[in-house]
């Protein structure tokens, strides 16, 4: 099966990818953990891409869209794949669906999460990350025992960058303005179905659990 999981940041569609995935043996291609990546290991493509990244900025398209050819020309994809993070603009679906119209491949599903935005501020501006182990807590559904310490190493913990408040209310008018789109184009496909991305992280999986179960 192949999916898109659209969605703000903050609405857990990383998450819930990366549990499909490894449900059902799916590969999850994250362009914001491919991109991540790339800046620690300071390569061409890190290096193009982390001051978009720090600022809560949009990569050009030609490069992630360049990035997912990449993966989906790979032997893996031929299995199936959750995209998550991508595409996040109009220019980048549409290159998508040629792509996958060339290899006679089309989208089973794309999954819309939503949250109020609101709780998507406190959810991403709560986070913090140990930058040794890189253990992630959240000040207010997992905090660290010892105030701005890692539990396991004791390092001191810190902010991404991207999560900082300012950034984040960008990250999240670039998602109204670029991405919200998309919802349009997918439904006008009838390959759209939306899911309330509220509640744990267990509430949420059951939900698409259930919309998948009623599709296929
Ligand atoms: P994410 O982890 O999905 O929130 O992605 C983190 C950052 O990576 C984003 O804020 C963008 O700067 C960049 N990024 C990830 N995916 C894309 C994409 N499809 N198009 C452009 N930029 C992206």
């Amino acid at each position: 099966m192949r999916f898109v999981f659209l969605g703000p940041p903050g609405v857990g569609k990383g998450t819930q990818a990366q549990m499909l995935a490894e449900r059902d043996s799916l590969m999850k291609i994250s362009t914001g953990d491919i991109l991540r990546e790339a800046v620690s290991r300071e390569t061409p493509l890190g290096l193009q891409a982390k001051a978009f990244i720090e600022s809560g900025q949009l990569v050009a398209d030609e490069v992630v869209i360049g990035v997912i050819r990449e993966r989906l020309s790979g032997p893996d994809s031929r299995f199936g794949y959750v995209l998550d993070g991508f595409p996040r603009t109009l220019g980048q679906a549409e290159a998508l669906s040629k792509m996958l119209e060339g290899q006679r491949t089309p989208l089973h599903r794309v999954i819309s999460f939503e949250v109020p935005e609101q709780e998507l501020i406190r959810r991403l501006t709560g986070r913090r990350s140990c930058p040794r182990c890189q253990r992630i807590y959240h000040l207010n559904f997992h905090p660290p025992r010892q105030q701005d310490r890692c539990d396991v190493c004791g390092e001191v913990l810190i902010q991404r960058e991207d999560d900082r408040e300012e950034t984040v209310r960008r990250r999240l008018r670039i998602y109204e303005a670029e991405t919200a789109p998309l919802l349009k184009f997918y439904e006008a496909q009838k390959i759209l179905s939306k899911i309330d991305g509220s509640g744990s992280i267990e509430e949420v999986f059951k939900r698409l659990l259930q919309v998948l179960k009623d599709r296929f």
